[in-house]
């Protein structure tokens, strides 16, 4: 049984991505700029951006993180998004989500210029990730698709499945698992709260997505002798943090499995830093 090792992979990825950027910097004199935006005191928010604002400046980055209060208005904060839209060193920009309640996530993400919506939730990055057309892809399922590459694990000609369904992982995990590809070409079944016999649905696939948010919830029987399982899930209980596999029992049948931590949280970072570089390299016309 295989460990992914997405901290390793994604330092990797990372290092790669600074080695560009000098090189890049040295022809346009300028490095690429990512602005954060961060409402309110939410401490696993924090946190993530603490680690984003690391990863970028370890790559040669500029790094803004804009701190508002939870008490912003949403005028105020879309303002603050059209100052960032028109700033010529400002590459990408991530607005951390959840927002505070009574702010309105979906209009401010429509409102980031697509271009530099390196999160890749603009509903034109999204139309373009339905039309297989290329755009800036959301940081999390790229970052599960550049792990398996990472491993040699292909998932052409193979049955795939996805538990959860959201805008962020769920839906755009099963376009990039179909895509037409000689890395992707799976035959896609997604799952939800609806779906009636989830372990006999996870028991047919080969590679196994879970991004449900319920911790330890997909057990050994639940999987095929041999699968890949991408475990997306990050849950915090009281004996720390787990994914949605149960991890002991899973990783017995499994034949490659990746870990939480140290799975697919630093590979979703890695692969925002990838998406900036994607965005700043069209903004300079390279
Ligand atoms: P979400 O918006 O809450 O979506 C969860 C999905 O799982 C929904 O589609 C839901 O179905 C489905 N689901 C919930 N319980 C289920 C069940 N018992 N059987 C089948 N499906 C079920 O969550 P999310 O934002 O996609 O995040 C999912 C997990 O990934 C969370 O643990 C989150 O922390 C983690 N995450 C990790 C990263 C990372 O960097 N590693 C990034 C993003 C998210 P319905 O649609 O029917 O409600």
């Amino acid at each position: 049984m295989i460990i992914l090792d997405g901290k390793a992979t994604a330092a990797a990825i990372r290092a790669e991505l600074g080695e560009e950027v000098k090189t890049l910097v040295s022809k346009t004199g300028r490095a690429p700029g990512l602005a954060v935006i961060l409402v309110g005191e939410d401490p696993a928010s924090q946190v993530y951006v603490r680690n984003k604002e690391k990863a970028c400046q370890g790559a040669g980055f500029l790094s803004e993180t804009f701190r508002l209060p939870a008490a912003v208005g949403q005028a105020e904060l879309e303002t603050l998004i059209d100052r960032l839209n028109a700033r010529d060193d400002v590459d990408g920009i991530l607005l951390q989500l959840p927002l505070p309640h009574g702010l309105d996530s979906q209009r401010c993400l429509e409102r980031i210029a697509p271009d530099k919506d390196v999160d890749g939730f603009h509903p034109v990055n999204m139309g373009k990730l339905t039309l297989g057309l290329p755009g800036l892809r959301p940081c999390t399922p790229a970052g599960v698709m550049v792990l398996l590459q990472r491993y040699g694990l292909s998932p052409n000609g193979k049955k795939a499945v996805v538990v959860g369904r959201s805008n962020i992982v769920g839906k755009p995990m099963m376009l990039l698992l179909a895509e037409k590809g000689a890395n992707a070409n799976a035959t896609v079944t997604v799952c939800h709260s609806g779906t009636p016999d989830l372990g006999a649905v996870c028991r047919e696939a080969d590679f196994l997505v879970l991004a449900m948010g319920r911790p330890r919830s997909i057990t050994g029987d639940m999987v095929k002798e041999g699968a890949v399982v991408v475990d997306v899930g990050i849950n915090r209980t009281e004996t720390g943090l787990c994914g949605d596999a149960d991890y002991a029992s899973v990783s017995e049948r499994a034949s490659a499995i990746t870990p939480v931590p140290g799975g697919i949280g630093p590979m979703t970072i890695a692969q925002l830093l990838a998406n900036t570089v994607q965005a700043y390299k069209a903004h300079c016309g390279l």
